[in-house]
């Protein structure tokens, strides 16, 4: 391997440790940031993730409040819902459980909480302030790819930039922050003609593409910086499992001259962004 690695753990811990300064001042000031999550049902894995967002909060001095609601209320008891943590102001952020039970609409849903406690970046309000270039709160996984490219310390002003993924998540406001730092930058998604011919000409290549391995040397070229959002769990053969990105590690680590591992990546920052999210959300209210 010729490619330096972009250590995403040791990037997330310096965050969080921003992070932690900033709630310190913010508790000293009987102002506590507080982040509430609204879980609608039972769903095992999203009970083990909030769990885990609690212990991360916790953690850098971010209060974390668990609202539960049962996965056969209706809508408009999960508007209420939402309704009553945009006003209550000891909240400072708000998270919706994905995905919610089916019959009720996760999208309204997102779209109900207030924009300045929008720590996801979910919000049409702050996807639009953020495609006009002002201050706003940014999806977690775009702004933590965007994070790990800077983190390299490379100038991205004027360069060649690839996105390779359209998601309202990840894609889409990963190109508005990089076209907000000045880089040209040309996004790929499934409909694209010949992938490849844009890829190679990516300085720094983000891929978000959501398919496991997608991408190889063919697609990379020479010092490129990979930033790789992707995250899957496949087989590892002997009924194992492990972690892989959309990028074929081995192969792109030989050719690029940075990039993210996964996992280690872009996965931790992205929490990490989570936390500083919450603590702008609180500085602001
Ligand atoms: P998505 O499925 O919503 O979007 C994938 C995008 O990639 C689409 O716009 C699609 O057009 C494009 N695409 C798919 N196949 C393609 C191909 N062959 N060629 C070109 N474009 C192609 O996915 P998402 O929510 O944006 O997530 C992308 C990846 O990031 C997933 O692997 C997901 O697990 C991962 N993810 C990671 C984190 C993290 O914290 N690291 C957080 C969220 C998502």
């Amino acid at each position: 391997m010729s490619a330096k690695l972009i250590d995403g753990k040791a990037l997330a811990a310096r965050i969080r440790e921003g992070v932690a300064a900033r709630a310190a001042v913010l508790r000293e000031k009987r102002r506590p940031p507080k982040l509430a999550c609204l879980l609608i049902g039972d769903d095992a894995a999203s009970i083990s993730y909030a769990g885990s967002q609690q212990k991360h909060a916790e953690g850098v001095g971010i209060d974390y409040e668990l609202r539960l609601l049962p996965g056969d209320c209706d809508m408009q008891a999960a508007l209420g819902a939402v309704d009553a943590l945009n006003a209550d102001a000891g909240v400072s952020g708000i998270i919706i459980q994905m995905p919610v039970p089916k019959g009720l609409d996760g999208f309204a849903l997102q779209q109900r909480i207030a924009a300045a406690k929008d720590v996801e970046g979910v919000g049409a309000a702050n996807l639009g302030l953020l495609a006009m270039g002002r201050d706003a709160l940014a999806p977690c996984t775009a702004a933590a790819a965007f994070a790990c490219c800077q983190a390299t310390g490379v100038e991205i002003k004027g360069k060649e930039a690839v996105v390779v993924g359209r998601s309202v998540i990840v894609g889409k406001p990963l190109a508005m922050l990089l076209l907000g730092a000045h880089a040209t930058v040309t996004q790929c998604h499934t409909r694209t003609r010949d992938l490849v011919a844009h890829t190679r000409r990516a300085e720094l290549l983000f891929v978000a593409a959501g398919v496991p391995q997608l991408i190889g040397r063919e697609h990379v070229s020479e010092g490129a910086i990979v930033i790789d959002v992707g995250t899957h769990r496949v087989d590892a053969g002997d009924g194992k499992k492990k972690t892989v990105g959309d990028v074929r590690f081995d192969e792109v680590a030989g050719v690029a001259s940075q990039i993210t591992p996964v996992p280690g990546g872009v996965g931790p920052v992205t929490v990490a962004m989570l936390l500083e999210n919450t603590v702008a959300a609180a500085e602001r209210g």
